[in-house]
């Protein structure tokens, strides 16, 4: 592995057969949690794929000329053109395997395959999740001098990260942009010493030996593990929800509502949580149109009759969301009757979406006692159904899901697993 500079780039590059090349930052974490990986792998692939990297920002021309707008950015090159992916961002392990690959032929793949070892690493304690919830456990546990691991599948941070601004977490007179808040909240348990494996593949939990696989290359054992996985909102599918999650589309009432004050505001959904926060969003909004699939909503009664008397409110049964648009500052909802099939445009200064939210409890759904969501069922320890096993944070069992409460929650299992250990 070796650090070029962009007057070797011709030689070291184009003129070279297979490289992989790293665009790298300093003071970035999503470079700092590619590093290990990009050093692992070029112990293996080594022999075959030239390994460099590359500080952007002092060869900041010829990352301009090649179009590298963030760091890291992998780019992989064969006899002087690039190929495969270009990877950014929270990068993992198998995606720079799966563009390394497409460079050796078969027999070569299976004679590098066969050198893998898997590693074994020992904690007291395995966090399974870098959000609010997780960090803070993470902080407490470090505090109390317990050797702890923090895994994620993305970079730390949490929904927190994707969060626009946030106005209702103590301590701070005025809004914090969401990405700051997760990234200080990072930085603060990592210096205090955890260790971080993030943008990682988590492939398979066992909560009964406390051992989670990694991938191939690694496993990691604990004498404790913190379920922190969150939640993930359900989607309704429609073109461009995707891409306007927080630019027009919201998920959260309570961080959200504040900003549409005397503006017009689309919702869809039907439930409990759909005609409350309906309710709420219309403390601030002139008008809410809900949008709901069924006649008639699922919402409890008292929640119907508030939202029925509500002048603000106007309703559109029968329909799903087909597309959303963004047309300057405003919103289009392209709605299809599903009795006629016809279509019609709404146009709002924002969508709010709350078709429930799914607990991510995937690869530990069948080990613990969850609730009828769901939501793992944890104590008042946030112990759960299994020994040794806690969870916290939006993934458990309970009624209001913050920052605050997350962050509670991660406070709460720290300190009864540092009395254990202790
Ligand atoms: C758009 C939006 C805006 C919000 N605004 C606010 C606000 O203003 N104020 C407020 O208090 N709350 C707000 N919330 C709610 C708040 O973000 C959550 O309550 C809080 O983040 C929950 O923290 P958590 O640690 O439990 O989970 P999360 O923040 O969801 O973090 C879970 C972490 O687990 C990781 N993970 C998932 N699966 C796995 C796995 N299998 N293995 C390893 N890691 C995994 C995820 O990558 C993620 O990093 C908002 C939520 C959303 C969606």
């Amino acid at each position: 592995m070796k650090d070029i500079t962009a007057k070797e780039f011709d030689v070291e590059v184009l003129k070279a057969g297979q490289v992989v090349l790293d665009f790298y930052s300093t003071e970035c974490p999503p470079c700092e949690a590619l590093a290990s990986k990009f050093e692992d792998l070029s112990k293996l692939y080594g022999e075959d794929i030239k390994f460099l990297k590359i500080y952007r920002q002092g060869n900041r021309e010829l990352a301009e000329k090649l179009g590298v707008k963030s760091s890291p950015t992998l780019m992989f090159f064969n006899n002087g053109k690039e190929i495969g992916d270009r990877l950014t961002g929270g990068i993992k392990r198998s995606d720079v395997i799966r563009n390394l690959n497409l460079m050796l032929k078969e027999l070569r793949l299976k004679e590098i395959n066969a050198k893998i070892k898997p590693s074994v690493s020992e904690y007291d304690v395995i966090i399974l999740g870098a959000g609010p919830g997780g960090l803070t456990a993470g902080l407490y546990l470090c505090q109390s001098k317990i050797n702890t691991v923090l895994v994620d599948i993305a970079l730390p941070g949490g929904q927190v990260s994707t969060t626009h601004e946030v106005s209702n977490y103590p301590g701070f007179i005025e809004p914090q942009a969401g990405y700051l808040l997760s990234h200080n909240m990072s930085e603060q348990t990592k210096l205090c010493g955890t260790v971080y494996k993030v943008a990682v593949d988590v492939t398979k939990v066992d909560l009964l030996k406390k051992e989670i696989i990694i991938d191939e290359f690694e496993t990691i054992k604990a004498k404790k593990i913190v379920i922190a996985t969150g939640t993930t909102p359900n989607t309704t599918g429609a073109q461009g929800e995707k891409s306007l999650k927080g630019k027009g589309i919201s998920y959260c009432a309570t961080c959200d509502a504040k900003y549409f004050d005397g503006k017009e505001v689309v919702v869809i959904g039907g439930g409990n949580s759909a005609v409350e926060e309906s309710d709420f969003i219309s403390r601030f909004a002139s008008k809410v149109t809900i949008v709901h699939q069924f006649d008639k909503f699922t919402a409890n009664k008292k929640a119907q009759d508030k939202i029925f008397a509500n002048p603000k409110m106007n309703f559109v049964f029968n329909s799903e969301p087909r597309a959303f648009i963004k047309e300057g500052d405003k919103m289009v909802t392209e709605i299809e009757n599903l009795l006629t099939g016809k279509r019609q445009k709404l146009l709002s200064d924002g969508v709010f979406i709350f078709i429930g939210m799914k607990p991510n409890i995937e690869l530990f759904k069948d080990s613990l006692q969850l609730d009828q969501w769901g939501y793992i069922k944890s104590d008042e320890n946030m112990q759960t159904s299994v020994a040794d096993i806690f969870a916290v944070g939006d993934v458990t069992s309970k009624k209001y899901r913050q920052i605050t409460t997350a962050v509670a929650d991660g406070t709460i299992a720290a300190m009864a697993i540092a009395k254990e250990l202790n």
